[in-house]
């Protein structure tokens, strides 16, 4: 038996480890995958001890991304963005597949990204790991964020890679008309989060809307982007995806995506019902 799992904090929502059992179970794995809330002040002991017990790989959720970097060696994507989502305990390795979920998510929807202006909304984990595969596949990115200094500062890191300015968040409005793409990597519509549409409406005119929040899967941002005719992707795309990746990290397989995308639609449509009720 394999052991695999998410550490994050809190992670008691998450539709991961539906997600990936029903996957391993299809491909014949012997393997369980668990997820397990981790305190800050336990980060590294988790990680030791995951590996002591011979865990194959584990995947890292808020807010632990950056800094599971000073226990793994980040390779690929990861290394790009200093963020990491998979972990290879057994090369102590941390990989991004975060990137290729959003990769894999605009592909899917027929979205050419090249030569396009995006705007992605908000700086941290998913914020980057959108904007950077935004770049990586030649578009020109418009980063904003809450915090003025840390979306300048990230910003500036992802410059490298491409086209890549900040704009104040109060001043999204001078951008209308000006953008192809609108990504929302903030906590915005949210379940438990500020039920809030993170642009305002005069932008949303002719554009892609792509929101990584996948819970629900239909937030108030897609629910308005549709009604104004945007073209629009739910974030369950890029769940499915980076989830497809890590298993084929850990196991060398590929998993049935199909059967995640059903497993995960199902899990949260069951999760947000349960939130409603309470
Ligand atoms: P994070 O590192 O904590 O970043 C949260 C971001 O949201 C920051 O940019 C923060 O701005 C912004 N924010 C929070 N409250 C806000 C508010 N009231 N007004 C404006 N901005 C606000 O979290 P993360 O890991 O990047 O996750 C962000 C979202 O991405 C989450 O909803 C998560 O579910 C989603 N996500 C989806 C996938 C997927 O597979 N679909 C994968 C990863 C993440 P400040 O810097 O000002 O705090």
């Amino acid at each position: 038996m394999l052991y695999l799992g998410l550490i994050g904090y809190p992670v008691k929502h998450s539709v991961s480890p539906e997600m990936h059992n029903a996957a391993l179970k299809k491909a014949g794995v012997d393997a369980i995958y668990l997820a397990f809330e981790v305190r800050p002040d336990q980060l590294e002991d988790a990680i030791k001890g995951a590996k002591a017990l011979g865990f194959l790989g584990l995947n890292v959720t808020l807010p632990y991304k950056e800094e599971i970097l000073n226990f793994v060696k980040a390779v690929g994507d990861a290394s790009k963005i200093n963020a990491a989502n998979t972990l290879d305990l057994r090369n102590m390795l941390g990989y991004n597949t975060d990137v290729f979920g959003v990769e894999e998510a605009f592909k899917n929807a027929g979205v050419i990204i090249e030569g396009k202006k995006a705007l992605v909304v908000g700086s941290g984990g998913a914020g980057k790991a959108c904007a950077y595969a935004l770049l990586k596949n030649g578009a020109e990115v418009i980063l904003t964020n809450r915090t003025v200094q840390r979306g300048i500062e990230t910003a500036e890191i992802l410059r490298r890679y491409g086209f890549c300015i900040f704009h104040h968040y109060e001043k999204l409005e001078e951008l209308e008309g000006k953008l192809d793409i609108i990504v929302n990597a903030t906590t915005l519509g949210m379940v438990g989060f500020e039920n809030k549409i993170p642009v305002p409406e005069s932008i949303l005119n002719d554009v892609v809307v792509f929101d990584t929040v996948y819970n629900p899967i239909e937030t108030p941002l897609i629910s308005l982007a549709k009604k104004m005719g945007c073209k629009v992707i739910n974030g369950v795309e890029m769940l499915v995806y980076q989830g497809a990746k890590a298993f084929e990290i850990w196991t060398g397989l590929k998993p049935d995506v199909d059967l995640m995308r059903e497993v995960a639609i199902k899990s949260i449509t069951k999760s947000y019902k349960t939130f409603q009720n309470s």
